[in-house]
């Protein structure tokens, strides 16, 4: 993709912040981070998002995220962390090259990345389920 910043950020054309790299996967620290320590698992290969990765490449995401969460338990100490990943802008998808999100969580950090939760009947509740579940 010729225009796409995470591309050229992932493969090393544009300078940057990089806390982890492998063959297929680029760790870089967010440039507006939520909290200290922020991060951002890029593939190496374009795909937009959730909807169109490859299974495979999605799982190594999570390996890596994984792998990566544990060193900042480890040097940055933080007290818990979330993995955040948007799809499409209705969910607060910015850049459209997938990305997972790490962030590391410190008590009291004064972030707010849980929702507002809703309350449905259990007649809904069991509609939604039949009709993800196909039945
Ligand atoms: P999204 O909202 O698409 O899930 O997240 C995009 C994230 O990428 C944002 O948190 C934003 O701060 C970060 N970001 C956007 N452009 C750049 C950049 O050029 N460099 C870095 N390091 N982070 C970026
Ligand atoms: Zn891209």
């Amino acid at each position: 993709m010729e225009n796409c910043i995470f591309c050229k950020i992932a493969n090393g054309e544009i300078p940057t912040n990089t806390i982890y790299e492998d063959e297929n996967f680029r760790v870089i620290l967010d440039n507006g981070p939520a909290t200290k320590g922020h991060a951002l698992v890029l593939p190496k290969s374009h795909y937009a998002d959730l909807f169109e990765i490859p299974e495979d490449v999605a799982a190594g995401a999570v390996k890596v995220a994984k792998k990566v969460a544990g060193t900042m338990k480890e040097k940055l100490s933080c007290d818990g962390l979330n993995l955040v990943q948007n799809n499409g802008e209705a969910a607060g998808q910015t850049v459209m090259h997938f990305h997972l999100h790490i962030i590391p969580r410190y008590k009291d950090d004064g972030q707010h990345i849980l929702w507002k939760p809703t309350s449905l009947s259990a007649e809904v509740l069991e509609e939604i389920r039949k009709t993800i579940a196909g039945e």
